[in-house]
Formats: structure tokens, sequence, C-alpha cells
């Protein structure tokens, strides 16, 4: 099976939920991370998980929309990682390259925030993170936060070492298929024991699908992009993802 670690799904309702997972499954796509982006999808997160065995959740505020908090959201996200099924804390992160994010002095002290909690509960923390990996890292290892994931990593050769050094995890989206992705050179050299693929739907649908609206059922395309860059069998593929994403999310060394 292929597992798509990084999905917003929390538009959708639960018959569409529904359909949106059965038509990943029939693609092999058996197990879908639903990542939020604030409160109030975090919220949704928690009960899409309860909606079906091939939902697991991350909750958390995205660097986007720390400007609209309420003052105890730090509270509210705490209580909301405890919920079931609840594996991870995210989508939490910087980012300085997009000019419709907040500055990165607001984003600061959110993303450090929630990597203490994520450290305290011992809780892996997906990272968005936009134009300083480098300096992503040195925050992360000073927390001394043990398992980040840099979601739909797009950086350099240098950001990717920095990662894989700190002993942290990278995850490749649809964009490892577009034609002209400079991250297509970056991805043989990757340690495959530290990679993960995610859809990060509804965005970046992978060829041919891009410029359309993202799904986990997608993600078979990215599978196969990945498979074709590494040289590898997909079968060999999927069982190596899964331990991955076992190690990180579950800690588990099978
Ligand atoms: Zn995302």
């Amino acid at each position: 099976m292929w597992i798509d670690t990084h999905a917003h799904l929390f538009d959708y309702e639960p018959d569409s939920l529904k359909k949106v997972v059965q038509e990943a499954s029939v693609a092999s796509v058996e197990v879908i991370l639903s990542t939020a982006t604030d409160i109030p999808t975090a919220i949704k997160v928690t009960e899409q998980c309860q909606c079906s065995d091939h939902i697991y959740g991350a909750v958390g505020i995205s660097p986007f929309d720390v400007t609209s908090q309420s003052p105890d959201w730090l509270s509210s996200l705490s209580s909301l990682l405890r919920k079931p099924r609840i594996i991870a804390l995210g989508e939490i992160g910087l980012d300085s390259t997009n000019p419709r994010y907040p500055p990165l002095n607001m984003q600061l002290p959110f993303f450090e925030a929630q990597l203490e909690l994520a450290a305290r509960l011992d809780l892996p923390a997906i990272v968005h993170s936009r134009g300083s990996e480098k300096k992503v890292v040195e925050i992360c290892r000073s927390i001394g936060i043990r398992r980040v994931l840099f979601h739909c990593f797009t950086g350099s050769f240098d950001d990717m070492q920095a990662i894989v050094d700190a002993g942290y995890y990278l995850s490749f989206s649809g964009i490892i298929t577009f034609k002209n992705a400079e991250i297509r050179a970056v991805v043989p050299s990757v340690p495959i024991e530290r990679v993960l693929i995610e859809t990060d739907s509804p965005y970046l649908s992978p060829v041919p699908y891009r410029g359309k609206k993202n799904r986990p059922a997608f993600l078979k395309y990215t599978a196969g992009e990945l498979a074709r860059l590494l040289d590898w069998e997909s079968d060999r593929l999927q069982l190596q993802l899964e331990k991955n994403f076992n190690s990180l999310f579950f800690n588990s060394s099978l």
C-alpha cells in the first residue's frame, strides 16, 4: 500500500470524504494523514479520524494562519493532540518566500511554542519550511525535538543533507513529477530510509493532473515517478515507505 502523509481533507463532508477515501483505496493508497492548519480545521480532522480506519490526523497552526488565532489556541491544541488517531503536530513552520504569509517575526513564536509542545509530548512535528530550511533544522535541534518531517520538500542538496544529519525525514509531493522541477536532481541522493510521499491535497496535483484539484488517489503518480527516479521496483518502494512511516510516526524499528 501507499501512504499519503499530508492531505488537507477538512473541506470534505462525511459522504464525499467516504468517496475520496474509497477512491484512494482503489489506487492502493490505504492510509491518509489528514493535516490541519488551525484550530477549526484541527477539530474537523479529529472528527474525520473517527469516520474511517484509513485516516490518521495531525493538528497544528500553520504559519499562514498565525494571525487569526484566539489567545487560548495553545491549550486548545494540547487537548486536540490527545484525541484518538492524532499522531503528529502539524502542519507548523516558517515561510519566508511567500509574500501572502505574515511576517517571520509573527510566525516564529507560534512555530517555537508548537515545537516545544511536540517535544514535551514526544510527538513528531510536520513542518512547512520554505526559504529557511537550515534555520528551521537549527531551531528544531535546539528545542530538542526528535522526530520531524519536512513536508513537500523542494530544497537544495545542502538543505536535504542538514535535515538528514539531524535525523529528520522529508516528504516529496507531486512536484517531483513536474518536468523542470529542480528537486528531481536531489531525489536520487536522499537516503531512502528518510523518505515519505504525500499529495498535499487539494494542492499540487501531480502530472497528468497538474493544475486540477488534487486527491489522495493521485499519490500513485508521485509514487510511480519516485520509483522511476530511484530505479526501484514499485513493490519494494511501497514496503520501504511503509517502514519509514511506521518508524517516524509510531517509533517502530520493524
Ligand atoms: Zn499542507
